[in-house]
């Protein structure tokens, strides 16, 4: 075939060489003989493509205590459900002679001193690499252990977000103008160490006696007649505890009052599953077909419901995620995601990017990266803003815009979500930064990266108790100065 334009060299390459089978497709086949022109740049090594691999082998029977389990069994949310482990007792019977004793006694210790319980599905438990539980991404998040507890930033508080200040009636968040934010249940398929919500979520500790949250209908009822009440609000998020255990009843009751006030227009149901149990997508198809019916009865109104789910490192997801996303992708359920940013989770750019670029390609949209919560017990999991930006950067570009996170920090005391760099002020020595919400009020609000990431000058600051208001008060003046220098440059 001859050259366009010999300006563009080809090389001897012929389409046929590239592409396995190319006689399948008329189109394809069409291009069989077409020499490909000279590529400008290398070839992205493998490694930049290992996205794209997904775990379809039986993975679980590597792990002895489930050696025997078939892929049926399995792959069945009951036997999820059922074998899922919530004590140490439970965990230190499976785990004889798979995981090392002092391991299990570093959990003991751990979760006495945890705030929130321990759940862990067996999909997880056997994902987990027990050689090295103290290095694995899912230990990491899901069970505590004492050797890597740090102390507290001086300045965290149970509730950092101050839900409890924007709720009308117990469970229901009114924190934005248009949306609210509906809890209509205290459970989940797991317990992660890192939840916002380790004042209400599980069932109450050594640590925190808890708000209750359960499925009450007066409660659900008060929620229902708030948002009725309220015209502005048009975007109502269901979150956790976690609507993957409601019944598929509940959740149409839930799905359907929603759509059927009038100034909702957007609905979100917010859950954990798709991460940490994707066979229930497979198998439990009640439960599927009511979530589906609620997204379809929701088109035909012309308002959408989706679901939010919260995948964070790439070691939770295998051949049966894949499976499970793209039924819903097929059923025409729009999933994004929204991953919070853990130290040696996923806070290396090439996890990271990986993450992205693998929910991208089981159309999962990536929506948000949460700068980690001030929340109790779990200073280890949290980095700081500086770090946060160099890895936003390096996300960037990676792949499609619309596939590009947004890096957030929900900040401390109730101002909201926050574009991570829309900072007034940081100052990375004391780690403290302001930021201000003015859709939500005129407050400016204060988050502090962990102590013992901050450079040693900094560091010894906090030790002295009388230095903290001094960090405090040279931040808000620093910030404010900032914000007049905008003013008149
Ligand atoms: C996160 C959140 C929302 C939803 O915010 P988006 O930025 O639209 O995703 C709504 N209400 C509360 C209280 C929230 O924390
Ligand atoms: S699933 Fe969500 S609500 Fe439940 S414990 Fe985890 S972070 Fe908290």
């Amino acid at each position: 075939m001859p050259n366009i334009d010999s300006n563009f060299p080809t090389n001897s390459t012929t389409v046929a060489d590239v592409l396995d089978d190319v006689s399948d497709n008329p189109m394809l086949a069409s291009l069989a003989d077409v020499q490909v022109p000279e590529a400008l740049k290398e070839e992205a090594p493998p490694e930049d493509l290992v996205h794209r691999h997904f775990d379809d082998s039986a993975f679980w029977r590597r792990f002895l205590p489930y050696a025997d389990v078939t892929r049926d069994e399995f792959l069945d949310h009951k036997f999820q459900n059922k074998h899922s482990v919530q004590s140490v007792a439970q965990l230190e019977q499976l785990l004889e002679g798979v995981a090392d004793p002092k391991f299990i006694e570093d959990v003991k210790t751990g979760l006495a001193q945890a705030p929130m319980n321990m759940r862990i599905s067996p999909y997880l438990l056997s994902l987990i690499d027990w050689d090295e539980p103290y290095r694995d991404p899912i230990r990491i998040q899901f069970i505590p252990v004492a050797s890597s507890r740090l102390a507290d930033h001086p300045k965290l508080e149970l509730d950092s977000l101050h839900e409890q200040d924007d709720s009308p009636t117990p469970g229901l968040v009114h924190r934005y103008p248009d949306k609210a934010l509906f809890l209509p249940l205290d459970v989940c398929p797991v317990y992660c160490r890192f939840c916002t919500r380790s004042y209400a979520i599980g069932s109450d500790t050594d640590m925190v006696d808890k708000v209750s949250y359960s499925p009450k209908s007066d409660r659900w009822r008060s929620a229902f007649a708030y948002i009725a009440s309220r015209p502005e609000i048009e975007d109502i998020v269901i979150s956790g505890g976690d609507m993957y255990m409601m019944p598929a009843n509940k959740l149409k009751e839930v799905g359907e009052t929603l759509l059927a006030i009038p100034h909702i227009r957007r609905i979100r149901f917010a859950s954990k599953g798709p991460a940490v149990m994707p066979m229930k997508l497979l198998s439990d198809q009640k439960w599927f077909d009511a979530l589906c019916d609620i997204v379809d009865k929701g088109r035909a109104m012309a308002k959408e419901v989706c679901l939010h789910t919260h995948f964070n490192a790439t070691n939770e997801i295998t051949g049966i995620t894949r499976k499970a996303m793209d039924k819903l992708f097929k059923r025409g359920v729009q999933v994004r995601n929204q991953a919070v940013l853990m130290r040696h989770v996923n806070d290396s750019s090439t996890e990271m990017v990986s993450l992205v670029k693998q929910l991208s390609y089981m159309n999962v949209q990536p929506y948000y990266v949460y700068q980690h919560d001030m929340v109790q017990g779990v200073e280890d999991l949290r980095t700081t803003v500086k770090h946060s930006e160099e890895l936003e950067r390096h996300v960037r570009g990676a792949t499609a815009g619309f596939n590009t996170p947004t890096f957030v920090n929900d900040v401390p005391g109730g101002g909201g979500k926050r574009d991570l760099h829309s900072y007034d002020h940081y100052n990375p020595i004391t780690g403290i930064s302001v930021y201000r919400s003015p859709a939500v009020n005129d407050k400016v609000y204060l988050y502090f990266d962990p102590l013992h990431l901050l450079p040693e000058e900094g560091r010894k600051r906090w030790a002295n108790d009388y230095e903290h208001e001094a960090m405090i008060r040279e931040a808000l003046c620093a910030a404010d100065a900032l914000k007049l220098e905008r003013a008149v440059g």
